[in-house]
């Protein structure tokens, strides 16, 4: 079937309002959880064709990410769909108030190749739990597993009610030219305007998860080991090719050669070594081109290698860099740590806030003055205090980003009320109403209209 024919079933399907019973989504969340688990090895083998990512990486960042996605709606589906009471004010009396969730309707999740599993399935599991249809598009870069996720679904799932379409940029421009109820967005920034003026033609909302320079800020106060040791973790996952990866970092001169040290200690104790369990290689040429063309090899502190044959980057730490480098004007989405050193906190905020918003930011430091100016004056989508990366585990946090970062988020509750729409009602009784609102008007009824409003 074309695009517009699924979609059309689609919309058919949700009118029958089969999406809006609970049961019904725990059962395909049900069904989606059981084909993940029956399928795991076909999953790991298509991520490790795409790009060499190991079992352990794949089952820690990917496949338990979207297990426990299912788990949380199957267990908080009931309460999160219920209508929620609330107070009514003194004027609409005698009434009650109610916000009832409800399904937005044809969803379109368009994915990233980074992590394929998590930014495919994730939004779609969200939708699902939401209640409504969903056409899948995840990433053509690694497509191996963009095949794994269209054969599991496509031949399990209904079309009319959940599909994946594979493809790259036209296949998605001409989907984008539908009219869906909500479109979700995962991928570059430049990419997102194209999704998102696609979409104002139809006036449907978006969610745009998008990326950025996540800055890493390292103060005389922090644990100096501490940081180094989870900065090369965030880092280094997947070769740096993580959203809310660290990009770059900003240290106090007082501490830059003992913190450079502790960052060359864990490179080598980690065994980042090529084809290894512990290191990932580049997704492709031209990403492995466009990352290596960044190292100026005059500022190589550590690392600096490459081979082009089996597309591998050594973690490389680049020092003595300044504003201008050209590593500085993109978001490197590779294994490369700038390290910047600055000498007076308030001005290197300053700095980070030239930049576009951030996906993420995070600071290393045990004072608390600094964490509160760091919580302050800066604007990001999220981020951590002494740690990088892990805020993206909590569910309880919303996932996404702000300004050039995108926009909406997700995970967990936030997730389900991204893919709905919060429909207020207002039920009154047909009994002790006061005429004071209904024509003819007169000065006494202004006088208690005053009082009442
Ligand atoms: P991308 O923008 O190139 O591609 C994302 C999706 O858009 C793919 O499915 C692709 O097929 C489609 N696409 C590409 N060009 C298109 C076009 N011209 N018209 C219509 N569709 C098009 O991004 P990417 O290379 O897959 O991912 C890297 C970027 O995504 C980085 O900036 C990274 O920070 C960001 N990212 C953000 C998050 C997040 O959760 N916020 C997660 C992962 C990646």
């Amino acid at each position: 079937m074309n695009y517009q024919d699924t979609l059309h079933t689609q919309r058919e399907f949700f009118n029958t309002q089969k999406t809006k019973n609970v049961k019904f989504r725990k059962m395909y969340l049900e069904k989606l959880r059981d084909l993940i688990t029956q399928n795991e090895n076909l999953l790991y083998e298509a991520i490790d064709k795409d790009f060499g990512k190991s079992k352990f990486e794949t089952y820690v960042t990917e496949i338990s990410f979207v297990l426990k996605d299912i788990d949380y709606y199957l267990k908080n589906l009931n309460s999160l769909s219920k209508p929620k009471k609330v107070t009514t004010n003194l004027a609409n009396q005698i009434a009650t108030s109610k916000i009832h969730p409800e399904p937005l309707g044809c969803t379109l999740v368009i994915g990233a190749w980074n992590y394929p599993y998590q930014l495919s399935l994730s939004p779609l599991i969200a939708s699902i739990a939401a209640g409504n249809c969903c056409i899948l598009k995840p990433s053509e870069i690694a497509e191996h597993t963009m095949r794994a996720m269209a054969k599991i679904i496509n031949e399990n799932f209904p079309p009319e009610y959940i599909h994946v379409f594979e493809g790259g940029i036209d296949e998605t421009t001409e989907i984008l030219k539908l009219k869906f109820d909500k479109i979700f967005f995962t991928g570059s920034t430049k990419v997102g305007k194209i999704v998102y003026k696609a979409a104002a033609e139809h006036l449907t909302p978006v969610t745009l998860e998008l990326g950025g320079k996540s800055p890493v800020i390292v103060t005389k106060d922090a644990n100096i080991e501490v940081a180094a040791k989870r900065i090369i973790w965030g880092k280094f996952l997947n070769a740096g090719q993580t959203c809310v990866a660290p990009d770059y970092v900003l240290v106090e001169e007082s501490v830059k050669e003992q913190f450079l040290e502790m960052l060359r200690k864990y490179i080598t104790e980690f065994k980042y070594e090529s084809n290894s369990e512990q290191y990932t290689r580049i997704i492709n040429k031209k990403n492995f081109e466009r990352i290596t063309q960044l190292v100026n090899s005059h500022k190589v502190y550590f690392g600096g290698n490459f081979n082009e044959q089996n597309l591998h980057i050594e973690p490389t730490i680049l020092h003595n860099i300044n504003w201008e480098d050209d590593v500085m004007q993109e978001e490197i989405f590779g294994p490369l740590l700038p390290v910047i050193s600055f000498i007076n906190f308030h001005q290197v905020l300053n700095s980070v806030l030239e930049m576009e918003k951030p996906l993420s930011a995070y600071i290393f430091t045990n004072n608390d003055e600094e964490k509160n100016l760091f919580i302050q004056k800066l604007s990001f989508g999220g981020g951590c205090i002494n740690d990088v990366v892990m805020h993206l585990g909590n569910d309880n946090l919303p996932f996404g980003g702000v300004g050039n970062s995108g926009m909406g988020s997700y995970h967990g509750k936030f997730g389900f009320e991204t893919f709905s729409h919060q429909k207020a009602v207002l039920d009154r009784a047909t009994w002790g109403e006061p005429d004071l609102k209904y024509p003819p008007y007169s000065e006494n009824k202004i006088k208690w209209i005053k009082k009442l409003l």
